[in-house]
Protein backbone atom coordinates (compact mmCIF):
# COMPACT_ATOMS: atom_id res chain seq x y z
CA UNK A 1 0.00 0.00 0.00
CA UNK A 2 1.16 3.43 -1.19
CA UNK A 3 0.81 6.13 1.34
CA UNK A 4 1.15 10.18 0.81
CA UNK A 5 0.85 10.99 4.93
CA UNK A 6 3.64 10.80 7.31
CA UNK A 7 3.12 9.13 10.41
CA UNK A 8 2.60 11.21 13.52
CA UNK A 9 6.48 10.70 15.38
CA UNK A 10 7.56 11.23 11.68
CA UNK A 11 6.09 14.44 12.00
CA UNK A 12 7.06 14.89 15.21
CA UNK A 13 10.56 15.06 13.87
CA UNK A 14 10.19 17.11 10.83
CA UNK A 15 8.80 19.64 13.76
CA UNK A 16 11.96 19.45 15.90
CA UNK A 17 14.16 19.72 13.27
CA UNK A 18 12.28 22.37 11.38
CA UNK A 19 11.49 24.78 15.06
CA UNK A 20 15.51 23.70 15.34
CA UNK A 21 16.67 25.53 11.86
CA UNK A 22 14.30 28.10 13.18
CA UNK A 23 15.62 29.31 16.36
CA UNK A 24 19.26 28.17 16.58
CA UNK A 25 20.12 27.98 13.00
CA UNK A 26 18.38 30.75 10.50
CA UNK A 27 18.90 33.72 12.21
CA UNK A 28 22.86 33.28 13.05
CA UNK A 29 23.83 31.43 10.08
CA UNK A 30 25.13 34.19 7.91
CA UNK A 31 27.43 35.56 10.30
CA UNK A 32 28.97 32.00 11.03
CA UNK A 33 28.95 31.61 7.09
CA UNK A 34 30.42 34.98 6.66
CA UNK A 35 33.60 34.28 9.44
CA UNK A 36 34.19 31.09 7.71
CA UNK A 37 33.13 30.15 11.62
CA UNK A 38 32.26 26.68 12.83
CA UNK A 39 29.37 26.76 15.55
CA UNK A 40 29.84 24.39 18.52
CA UNK A 41 26.48 25.52 19.99
CA UNK A 42 24.68 23.94 16.88
CA UNK A 43 25.73 20.05 18.06
CA UNK A 44 24.82 20.69 22.07
CA UNK A 45 21.73 22.09 20.42
CA UNK A 46 20.89 19.41 18.09
CA UNK A 47 21.75 16.67 20.99
CA UNK A 48 19.71 19.03 23.48
CA UNK A 49 17.07 18.46 20.47
CA UNK A 50 17.18 14.77 20.21
CA UNK A 51 18.95 14.49 16.80
CA UNK A 52 21.76 12.77 17.12
CA UNK A 53 20.92 9.32 17.48
CA UNK A 54 17.31 9.58 16.79
CA UNK A 55 16.98 6.72 13.82
CA UNK A 56 18.97 4.57 16.19
CA UNK A 57 18.25 1.36 18.02
CA UNK A 58 16.70 2.54 21.50
CA UNK A 59 18.85 -0.62 22.55
CA UNK A 60 21.35 1.66 21.81
CA UNK A 61 20.60 4.60 23.01
CA UNK A 62 19.11 5.78 20.80
CA UNK A 63 15.33 6.66 19.96
CA UNK A 64 14.44 3.84 17.18
CA UNK A 65 12.79 6.36 14.55
CA UNK A 66 12.77 5.24 10.81
CA UNK A 67 14.53 6.30 7.80
CA UNK A 68 11.91 8.39 6.74
CA UNK A 69 12.28 10.48 9.94
CA UNK A 70 16.27 10.60 9.23
CA UNK A 71 15.28 12.19 5.71
CA UNK A 72 12.56 14.74 6.84
CA UNK A 73 15.36 15.67 9.79
CA UNK A 74 18.10 16.43 6.86
CA UNK A 75 15.67 18.25 4.84
CA UNK A 76 14.43 20.49 7.57
CA UNK A 77 18.16 20.96 8.94
CA UNK A 78 19.52 22.03 5.49
CA UNK A 79 16.54 23.92 4.98
CA UNK A 80 18.22 26.39 7.53
CA UNK A 81 22.02 25.44 6.40
CA UNK A 82 23.88 22.98 4.41
CA UNK A 83 26.43 22.48 7.57
CA UNK A 84 23.66 21.60 10.18
CA UNK A 85 22.91 18.42 7.64
CA UNK A 86 26.50 17.40 7.48
CA UNK A 87 26.35 16.42 10.67
CA UNK A 88 23.91 14.20 10.59
CA UNK A 89 25.12 13.06 7.02
CA UNK A 90 28.35 12.25 8.72
CA UNK A 91 27.38 11.43 11.90
CA UNK A 92 24.42 9.16 11.21
CA UNK A 93 25.15 8.42 7.92
CA UNK A 94 28.30 7.86 7.23
CA UNK A 95 29.16 6.46 11.12
CA UNK A 96 26.66 5.43 13.65
CA UNK A 97 24.34 3.43 10.88
CA UNK A 98 26.92 1.40 9.51
CA UNK A 99 28.79 0.90 13.17
CA UNK A 100 25.22 0.04 14.37
CA UNK A 101 24.83 -2.48 11.21
CA UNK A 102 28.29 -4.18 10.94
CA UNK A 103 30.61 -3.78 14.37
CA UNK A 104 30.01 -6.06 17.13
CA UNK A 105 28.30 -6.07 20.25
CA UNK A 106 31.28 -4.68 22.18
CA UNK A 107 31.89 -2.36 19.61
CA UNK A 108 28.83 -0.99 19.90
CA UNK A 109 28.68 -0.62 23.50
CA UNK A 110 32.21 1.71 22.90
CA UNK A 111 31.53 3.39 19.67
CA UNK A 112 27.85 3.63 19.19
CA UNK A 113 25.83 4.05 22.31
CA UNK A 114 27.92 7.49 23.45
CA UNK A 115 27.01 8.37 19.63
CA UNK A 116 23.75 7.93 19.69
CA UNK A 117 23.12 9.28 22.94
CA UNK A 118 24.67 12.84 21.44
CA UNK A 119 27.69 12.96 24.35
CA UNK A 120 30.13 11.87 21.64
CA UNK A 121 30.51 13.01 17.67
CA UNK A 122 31.92 10.87 15.03
CA UNK A 123 32.78 10.79 11.40
CA UNK A 124 33.99 8.89 8.35
CA UNK A 125 37.34 8.67 6.52
CA UNK A 126 37.69 7.34 3.42
CA UNK A 127 39.30 10.20 1.20
CA UNK A 128 42.65 11.17 0.66
CA UNK A 129 44.68 13.69 -0.86
CA UNK A 130 45.07 11.76 -4.15
CA UNK A 131 42.27 9.18 -3.77
CA UNK A 132 38.30 10.73 -3.65
CA UNK A 133 36.14 8.74 -6.16
CA UNK A 134 38.79 6.14 -6.92
CA UNK A 135 38.59 4.24 -3.35
CA UNK A 136 40.94 1.42 -4.26
CA UNK A 137 43.69 4.64 -5.03
CA UNK A 138 43.56 5.03 -1.06
CA UNK A 139 47.32 4.61 0.36
CA UNK A 140 46.68 4.63 4.01
CA UNK A 141 47.80 1.23 5.90
CA UNK A 142 47.08 -0.62 9.09
CA UNK A 143 49.57 -3.79 9.39
CA UNK A 144 49.31 -6.30 11.96
CA UNK A 145 51.70 -6.03 14.95
CA UNK A 146 50.30 -9.06 17.06
CA UNK A 147 47.01 -7.58 18.74
CA UNK A 148 47.10 -3.97 16.98
CA UNK A 149 47.21 -2.87 14.20
CA UNK A 150 49.44 0.12 12.69
CA UNK A 151 47.84 2.34 10.80
CA UNK A 152 49.55 5.04 8.85
CA UNK A 153 48.15 7.55 5.95
CA UNK A 154 46.46 10.35 6.05
CA UNK A 155 42.53 11.68 5.10
CA UNK A 156 41.24 14.89 3.75
CA UNK A 157 38.40 16.49 3.32
CA UNK A 158 36.65 14.60 6.54
CA UNK A 159 33.59 16.69 7.32
CA UNK A 160 33.63 17.05 11.35
CA UNK A 161 37.58 16.05 11.43
CA UNK A 162 38.41 18.73 13.71
CA UNK A 163 35.56 18.37 15.82
CA UNK A 164 34.71 14.73 15.69
CA UNK A 165 35.32 12.07 18.91
CA UNK A 166 35.88 8.86 17.04
CA UNK A 167 36.68 7.97 13.34
CA UNK A 168 35.63 5.26 10.98
CA UNK A 169 38.97 4.78 8.72
CA UNK A 170 39.61 2.36 5.77
CA UNK A 171 42.81 1.19 4.99
CA UNK A 172 44.68 -1.64 3.24
CA UNK A 173 45.26 -4.86 5.32
CA UNK A 174 46.76 -6.70 2.76
CA UNK A 175 49.19 -5.36 0.97
CA UNK A 176 49.32 -7.52 -2.16
CA UNK A 177 45.99 -6.51 -2.90
CA UNK A 178 46.74 -3.04 -2.74
CA UNK A 179 49.00 -3.43 -5.19
CA UNK A 180 47.20 -5.05 -7.30
CA UNK A 181 44.11 -2.95 -6.31
CA UNK A 182 41.48 -5.23 -5.45
CA UNK A 183 39.63 -3.85 -3.21
CA UNK A 184 38.98 -7.16 -0.73
CA UNK A 185 42.18 -5.91 0.83
CA UNK A 186 40.59 -2.86 2.15
CA UNK A 187 39.59 -2.81 5.96
CA UNK A 188 37.34 -0.71 8.45
CA UNK A 189 38.88 0.45 11.87
CA UNK A 190 37.51 2.29 15.10
CA UNK A 191 40.06 5.30 16.10
CA UNK A 192 39.55 7.76 18.43
CA UNK A 193 41.08 11.13 19.31
CA UNK A 194 43.53 11.13 21.65
CA UNK A 195 45.12 7.52 19.97
CA UNK A 196 48.91 8.00 20.46
CA UNK A 197 50.08 9.63 16.34
CA UNK A 198 46.48 10.82 15.32
CA UNK A 199 46.48 14.37 14.37
CA UNK A 200 44.02 16.43 12.93
CA UNK A 201 43.10 19.77 11.29
CA UNK A 202 41.06 22.42 9.74
CA UNK A 203 40.75 22.89 5.47
CA UNK A 204 40.26 26.89 4.98
CA UNK A 205 39.19 28.81 1.84
CA UNK A 206 36.55 27.09 1.20
CA UNK A 207 34.00 27.68 -1.19
CA UNK A 208 30.81 26.34 0.39
CA UNK A 209 29.80 24.98 3.58
CA UNK A 210 31.79 27.50 5.21
CA UNK A 211 29.87 26.94 8.62
CA UNK A 212 30.68 23.62 8.81
CA UNK A 213 34.10 22.14 9.97
CA UNK A 214 35.88 20.27 7.15
CA UNK A 215 39.43 19.15 7.64
CA UNK A 216 41.99 16.31 8.02
CA UNK A 217 43.42 13.25 9.59
CA UNK A 218 46.83 12.80 9.51
CA UNK A 219 48.34 9.11 11.28
CA UNK A 220 51.87 8.26 12.08
CA UNK A 221 52.20 4.91 13.60
CA UNK A 222 48.98 5.06 15.33
CA UNK A 223 48.32 1.66 17.48
CA UNK A 224 44.81 1.18 16.98
CA UNK A 225 43.82 -2.57 19.31
CA UNK A 226 42.74 -5.55 16.66
CA UNK A 227 39.48 -5.21 18.32
CA UNK A 228 38.60 -2.02 16.75
CA UNK A 229 38.46 -4.01 13.20
CA UNK A 230 34.95 -3.23 12.19
CA UNK A 231 33.39 -6.78 10.43
CA UNK A 232 36.63 -9.27 9.32
CA UNK A 233 39.71 -8.55 7.37
CA UNK A 234 38.82 -7.71 3.64
CA UNK A 235 35.36 -6.23 3.84
CA UNK A 236 36.18 -2.65 3.89
CA UNK A 237 35.48 -1.81 0.40
CA UNK A 238 31.38 -3.36 1.16
CA UNK A 239 31.60 -1.59 4.72
CA UNK A 240 32.26 2.43 2.65
CA UNK A 241 29.80 1.42 0.33
CA UNK A 242 27.03 0.72 2.58
CA UNK A 243 28.69 3.94 4.82
CA UNK A 244 27.58 5.69 1.26
CA UNK A 245 24.22 4.17 0.80
CA UNK A 246 22.77 6.05 3.86
CA UNK A 247 25.39 9.32 3.79
CA UNK A 248 24.25 9.85 0.16
CA UNK A 249 20.41 9.24 1.42
CA UNK A 250 21.17 12.05 3.59
CA UNK A 251 22.33 14.19 1.02
CA UNK A 252 19.50 13.81 -0.80
CA UNK A 253 17.00 14.61 1.59
CA UNK A 254 19.06 17.76 2.41
CA UNK A 255 19.87 18.75 -0.80
CA UNK A 256 16.16 18.81 -1.37
CA UNK A 257 16.08 21.00 1.82
CA UNK A 258 17.90 23.62 -0.23
CA UNK A 259 15.44 23.61 -2.87
CA UNK A 260 12.79 24.64 -1.27
CA UNK A 261 14.76 26.95 0.61
CA UNK A 262 15.23 28.19 -2.71
CA UNK A 263 12.04 28.29 -3.74
CA UNK A 264 10.88 30.16 -0.32
CA UNK A 265 13.26 32.89 -0.86
CA UNK A 266 12.61 33.61 -4.35
CA UNK A 267 8.67 33.28 -4.05
CA UNK A 268 9.05 36.20 -1.41
CA UNK A 269 11.79 38.18 -3.01
CA UNK A 270 9.57 38.03 -6.60
CA UNK A 271 6.27 39.16 -4.40
CA UNK A 272 7.91 41.94 -3.19
CA UNK A 273 10.56 43.62 -6.19
CA UNK A 274 8.91 45.45 -8.81
CA UNK A 275 9.93 45.96 -11.99
CA UNK A 276 8.08 47.81 -14.89
CA UNK A 277 5.65 48.72 -12.70
CA UNK A 278 4.80 45.27 -11.48
CA UNK A 279 6.04 42.46 -9.13
CA UNK A 280 8.37 40.25 -11.18
CA UNK A 281 6.08 37.19 -9.55
CA UNK A 282 4.10 38.72 -13.13
CA UNK A 283 6.82 38.01 -15.25
CA UNK A 284 7.05 34.53 -17.04
CA UNK A 285 10.19 34.21 -17.13
CA UNK A 286 11.03 34.64 -13.35
CA UNK A 287 7.94 32.31 -12.83
CA UNK A 288 9.55 29.65 -15.10
CA UNK A 289 12.36 29.41 -12.85
CA UNK A 290 10.38 29.56 -9.97
CA UNK A 291 8.56 26.46 -11.05
CA UNK A 292 11.71 24.91 -12.04
CA UNK A 293 11.94 25.09 -8.18
CA UNK A 294 8.55 23.88 -7.35
CA UNK A 295 8.83 21.13 -9.53
CA UNK A 296 13.38 19.88 -8.98
CA UNK A 297 11.55 19.92 -5.37
CA UNK A 298 9.03 17.61 -5.58
CA UNK A 299 10.45 15.23 -7.55
CA UNK A 300 13.83 15.39 -5.73
CA UNK A 301 11.43 14.60 -2.55
CA UNK A 302 9.74 11.38 -4.40
CA UNK A 303 13.29 9.75 -4.83
CA UNK A 304 14.46 10.40 -1.77
CA UNK A 305 11.04 8.85 0.22
CA UNK A 306 11.80 6.19 -2.30
CA UNK A 307 14.91 5.46 -1.06
CA UNK A 308 13.95 5.93 2.55
CA UNK A 309 10.77 3.82 2.13
CA UNK A 310 13.38 0.50 0.98
CA UNK A 311 15.60 1.36 3.85
CA UNK A 312 12.74 0.76 6.45
CA UNK A 313 12.01 -2.33 4.36
CA UNK A 314 16.22 -3.61 5.17
CA UNK A 315 16.09 -3.93 1.23
CA UNK A 316 18.73 -3.34 -0.86
CA UNK A 317 18.57 0.52 -2.01
CA UNK A 318 21.97 1.19 -3.76
CA UNK A 319 20.36 2.31 -6.79
CA UNK A 320 17.27 4.49 -5.84
CA UNK A 321 19.61 5.92 -3.03
CA UNK A 322 22.19 7.17 -5.78
CA UNK A 323 19.33 8.38 -8.02
CA UNK A 324 18.22 9.72 -5.41
CA UNK A 325 21.49 11.96 -4.71
CA UNK A 326 22.07 12.50 -8.08
CA UNK A 327 18.57 14.10 -9.04
CA UNK A 328 18.50 16.31 -5.58
CA UNK A 329 22.10 17.84 -5.83
CA UNK A 330 21.58 18.67 -9.84
CA UNK A 331 18.32 20.04 -8.99
CA UNK A 332 19.66 21.87 -5.78
CA UNK A 333 22.79 23.55 -7.68
CA UNK A 334 20.27 24.85 -10.62
CA UNK A 335 17.43 25.88 -8.12
CA UNK A 336 20.70 27.77 -6.55
CA UNK A 337 21.52 29.40 -9.57
CA UNK A 338 17.87 30.31 -10.48
CA UNK A 339 17.89 31.68 -7.03
CA UNK A 340 20.43 34.72 -7.10
CA UNK A 341 19.54 35.11 -11.09
CA UNK A 342 15.98 35.53 -9.67
CA UNK A 343 17.19 38.65 -6.75
CA UNK A 344 19.15 40.08 -9.45
CA UNK A 345 22.27 42.08 -7.88
CA UNK A 346 20.52 41.89 -4.14
CA UNK A 347 21.45 37.84 -4.67
CA UNK A 348 24.98 37.95 -5.68
CA UNK A 349 25.33 39.65 -1.97
CA UNK A 350 25.62 37.98 1.39
CA UNK A 351 22.56 40.22 2.36
CA UNK A 352 20.23 37.70 1.05
CA UNK A 353 20.99 33.98 2.28
CA UNK A 354 20.97 32.52 -1.70
CA UNK A 355 24.50 33.42 -2.70
CA UNK A 356 24.72 31.17 0.56
CA UNK A 357 22.76 28.70 -1.03
CA UNK A 358 24.98 28.76 -4.57
CA UNK A 359 27.97 27.82 -3.08
CA UNK A 360 26.41 25.35 -1.18
CA UNK A 361 24.83 23.45 -3.40
CA UNK A 362 28.51 22.91 -5.03
CA UNK A 363 29.69 20.28 -2.61
CA UNK A 364 26.94 18.15 -2.56
CA UNK A 365 27.30 17.29 -6.38
CA UNK A 366 31.06 16.55 -5.34
CA UNK A 367 30.67 14.94 -1.90
CA UNK A 368 29.45 10.86 -1.74
CA UNK A 369 29.61 10.46 -5.20
CA UNK A 370 30.34 13.16 -7.58
CA UNK A 371 27.68 13.76 -10.14
CA UNK A 372 29.49 11.93 -13.12
CA UNK A 373 29.95 8.92 -10.68
CA UNK A 374 25.94 8.64 -9.58
CA UNK A 375 25.47 9.17 -13.07
CA UNK A 376 27.89 6.28 -14.30
CA UNK A 377 26.52 4.22 -11.40
CA UNK A 378 22.27 5.10 -12.74
CA UNK A 379 23.73 4.02 -16.88
CA UNK A 380 25.46 0.63 -15.38
CA UNK A 381 22.55 -0.22 -13.60
CA UNK A 382 20.31 0.59 -16.96
CA UNK A 383 22.53 -1.41 -19.06
CA UNK A 384 22.70 -4.26 -16.96
CA UNK A 385 25.92 -3.73 -16.23
CA UNK A 386 25.58 -3.19 -12.25
CA UNK A 387 22.81 -4.91 -10.04
CA UNK A 388 22.27 -4.79 -5.74
CA UNK A 389 22.46 -7.59 -3.82
CA UNK A 390 21.65 -8.49 -0.47
CA UNK A 391 24.53 -8.09 1.96
CA UNK A 392 25.07 -10.33 5.08
CA UNK A 393 23.66 -7.94 7.35
CA UNK A 394 21.24 -5.08 6.88
CA UNK A 395 20.33 -1.72 8.57
CA UNK A 396 18.57 -2.00 12.36
CA UNK A 397 14.63 -2.73 11.64
CA UNK A 398 12.66 0.06 12.66
CA UNK A 399 8.99 -0.67 13.90
CA UNK A 400 6.75 1.02 11.61
CA UNK A 401 3.37 2.56 12.75
C1 LIG B 1 32.72 19.72 1.80
C2 LIG B 1 33.22 18.31 1.61
C3 LIG B 1 33.04 17.39 2.63
C4 LIG B 1 33.53 16.08 2.48
N1 LIG B 1 33.39 15.19 3.52
C5 LIG B 1 33.96 13.96 3.43
C6 LIG B 1 33.95 13.04 4.54
O1 LIG B 1 33.36 13.33 5.60
N2 LIG B 1 34.57 11.84 4.42
C7 LIG B 1 35.22 11.47 3.26
O2 LIG B 1 35.77 10.37 3.21
N3 LIG B 1 35.26 12.32 2.19
C8 LIG B 1 34.66 13.54 2.24
N4 LIG B 1 34.71 14.42 1.18
C9 LIG B 1 35.45 14.03 -0.01
C10 LIG B 1 34.55 13.67 -1.18
O3 LIG B 1 33.83 12.49 -0.95
C11 LIG B 1 35.43 13.59 -2.44
O4 LIG B 1 35.86 14.91 -2.72
C12 LIG B 1 34.69 13.00 -3.62
O5 LIG B 1 34.54 11.60 -3.46
C13 LIG B 1 35.41 13.26 -4.95
O6 LIG B 1 36.75 12.90 -4.88
P1 LIG B 1 37.90 13.92 -5.34
O7 LIG B 1 37.61 15.23 -4.74
O8 LIG B 1 39.19 13.25 -5.05
O9 LIG B 1 37.70 14.06 -6.91
P2 LIG B 1 38.27 13.05 -8.01
O10 LIG B 1 37.84 11.67 -7.66
O11 LIG B 1 39.70 13.30 -8.21
O12 LIG B 1 37.46 13.54 -9.29
C14 LIG B 1 37.82 14.71 -10.03
C15 LIG B 1 36.85 14.86 -11.20
O13 LIG B 1 36.95 13.72 -12.08
C16 LIG B 1 35.68 13.12 -12.21
N5 LIG B 1 35.85 11.67 -12.30
C17 LIG B 1 36.55 10.86 -11.46
N6 LIG B 1 36.47 9.59 -11.87
C18 LIG B 1 35.68 9.58 -12.97
C19 LIG B 1 35.20 8.57 -13.85
N7 LIG B 1 35.49 7.27 -13.65
N8 LIG B 1 34.43 8.93 -14.90
C20 LIG B 1 34.09 10.23 -15.08
N9 LIG B 1 34.51 11.24 -14.30
C21 LIG B 1 35.29 10.92 -13.25
C22 LIG B 1 34.91 13.48 -10.95
O14 LIG B 1 33.52 13.35 -11.12
C23 LIG B 1 35.38 14.91 -10.74
O15 LIG B 1 34.65 15.75 -11.59
C24 LIG B 1 34.20 15.72 1.28
C25 LIG B 1 34.37 16.65 0.25
C26 LIG B 1 33.88 17.94 0.41
C27 LIG B 1 34.07 18.92 -0.70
Amino acid sequence: MISFEFTDSQLEVQRMARELAAKKIIPTISEYDRAHKYNPQLLKDMGAADLLGFCLPEKYGGMGMDYISLGLACEELEYGDTSARVVLSVHIGLYSLPVCTWANEAQKEKYLVPCAKGEKIATFGLTEPAAGSDAVGIQTTAVKKGDRYLLNGEKMWISLADVADYFLIFAWTDLDKKKARDHKGLSAFLIERGMPGLTTGTIHGKLGVRAGNTGYIAMTDVEVPAANLVGSEGEGFKIAMFCLDQGRYTVAAGSTGLIRACRDACVKYAHERETFQKPIAEHQLVKQMIAGMEAGYEYSRLLWLKAGWKKNLCEPNTRETSLAKWIACREAEAAAANAVQVHGAHGFSDEYPVERFYRNSKGASIYEGTREIHTLMQADYALGFREDKPLRTHLPIVEQE
